[in-house]
């Protein structure tokens, strides 16, 4: 295995949970390679949320390294409801009502709904998966409260396990009371991204993002928004959607389920090319290295299932279970950056050169590209993005380059947002200097940090005056004395 030390563009998101609480392996994970902990709101109370955002930053601390902490929002509990046995099985040809008004528990005839509306959204004919599709079942009639159904495909189905429509089309809201609550307690750590699930337009994202600003006003906060694009209805909107977002998340778990897994690899290919285009973060996510839940190696396919990822150009490959519940937390870490580091390193991975022909209204973003342009051309050691909001980095970064981007800002709260952009290393730097000092600062920073050495050349962007936000205007080229 490859040292964690090696050249990594690729960020890696981890979920926290009970195998990776322990501050000690949380640190460690961090020290491999973690760029960003996810905080899954599905489980916990308000306060544990708390407790656990204060020991991410205090293990990250002790690392010495800056992780983003993402608040992953609950959504709407399409589920079914409890049974008295805790689970029964479904045998295929059976009747099966989900009943939304039925109060005692399940039993092999029928159970009650955790989601009251499903009779509304369904009509004979509709095909209705459970447990991420590995029970199926078709809708013969609805009688008032009542979905009779017919099991297809059978199995076991215990409590309160989901319940997706096939082709999309449960009206359940994107943010739940739950999450408005939750949203508040994300703001209260000042979670540097929250993600959103099951958003169907950009109508959902902007409810959330206004309700993000409500709560996040009073810490002079403001978090990048993740939609997860895990519903049907999402993918016709998709440019709506990222267009009010920060970025998305490719939910291949409940988008596998809607559209039919088949349809999904096309799918991330081109959710990642629509992101990086619009400018816009992306994740990929789920059962990246399902088997190491329970094995200490991966499987060869999820081997290649995070290579391509990397290949497609996708900002962060995410482990849910794998780091939440599984047997080997660090090590399937370990392996992450083992697989993007070489998949990065792989003569499949060309410099893009499609931005020559792009045009600008910015003149921000016309520096960032101008940069990228000139260290491309120059053979630069590093490109180099003084930023007070990170959209210089950002902007560099939605290209493939070889050249490491070192983004250098005074705010914190930039520099973790940050760690979740492919290819950035964000480093914290006081650039409240005038111009001069503060790029005499940076070289001093540079090569503290051996980035660049003597003979070097590095491209750097700043902006005249210092410290406003959206202001650079300016690039140097320098070669290291
Ligand atoms: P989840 O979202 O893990 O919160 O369900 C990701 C997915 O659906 O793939
Ligand atoms: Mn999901």
């Amino acid at each position: 295995m490859i040292s964690p030390k090696i050249r990594r563009a690729t960020k890696i998101v981890a979920t926290l949970g009970p195998a990776s609480s322990e501050p000690a392996l949380l640190e460690e994970m961090i020290r491999a390679g973690v760029n960003v902990v996810r905080l899954n709101f599905s489980h916990g109370k308000p306060q544990d949320h708390v407790d656990r955002a204060r020991m991410v930053r205090e293990a990250a601390q002790r690392a010495g390294r800056e992780v983003a902490i993402m608040a992953d929002l609950q959504g709407p509990k399409i589920r079914v409801g409890k049974f008295a046995e805790g689970k029964v099985m479904l045998e295929p040809g059976a009747k099966f009502v989900l009943d939304a008004s039925r109060q005692e528990p399940g039993d092999l005839l029928g159970v009650g709904l955790d989601y009251k509306e499903l009779p509304r959204d369904v009509k004979p004919g509709d095909v209705l998966l459970l447990n991420d599709g590995l029970i199926v079942l078709t809708v013969d009639a609805v009688r008032g409260d009542a979905v009779h159904t017919t099991v297809k495909l059978g199995g076991e189905l215990s409590n309160n396990k989901g319940i997706n429509k096939k082709g999309g089309g449960l009206t359940a809201p994107a943010l739940t009371a739950k999450d408005m609550e939750d949203i508040k307690t994300a703001m209260s750590f000042q979670a540097d991204y929250v993600a959103v699930s099951f958003p169907k337009t950009a109508t959902d994202m902007e409810m959330a993002r206004q309700l993000c600003m409500v709560a996040a006003a009073e810490y002079r906060h403001r978090p990048g928004l993740i939609a997860k694009i895990e519903r049907a209805e999402a993918i016709p909107h998709l440019e709506d959607i990222l267009r009010v977002s920060d970025g998305i998340m490719v939910a291949r778990g409940d988008l596998a389920v809607e559209v039919g897994h088949a349809a999904v690899p096309a799918l991330q290919k081109k959710m990642i090319r629509m992101a990086r285009e619009m400018d816009k973060v992306v994740i990929t996510a789920t059962q990246m290295m399902e088997s190491m839940i329970t094995n200490p190696v991966p499987t060869r396919a999820e081997v290649s299932d995070v290579a391509n990822a990397v290949l497609d150009g996708t900002d962060a490959v995410m482990l849910s279970a794998e780091t939440a519940a599984g047997k080997f937390p660090l090590e399937t870490v370990l392996e992450m950056v083992d697989i993007c580091a070489q998949a990065e390193a792989s003569a499949d991975w060309d410099n893009d050169t499609d931005f020559v022909g792009k045009t600008f209204q910015r003149i921000d973003q016309s520096i960032a590209l101008g940069a990228l342009f000139t260290a491309t051309h120059l053979g630069a050691k590093a490109l180099v993005a003084m930023t007070d909001s990170g959209s210089t980095a950002l902007w560099m970064s939605r290209h493939r380059t070889q050249i490491p981007i070192y983004a250098l800002t005074p705010k914190v709260a930039t520099q973790r947002k940050m760690a979740l952009y492919r290819n950035v290393r964000p480093l914290l730097m006081d650039t409240s200097a005038d111009r001069d000092t503060a790029l005499a600062q940076a070289e001093v920073h540079l090569k503290a940090r051996d980035i660049v050495q003597s003979g070097d050349i590095y491209a750097i962007t700043c902006g005249e005056p210092m410290g406003s936000p959206g202001g650079t205007n300016m690039m140097k080229i320098s070669r290291v004395i």
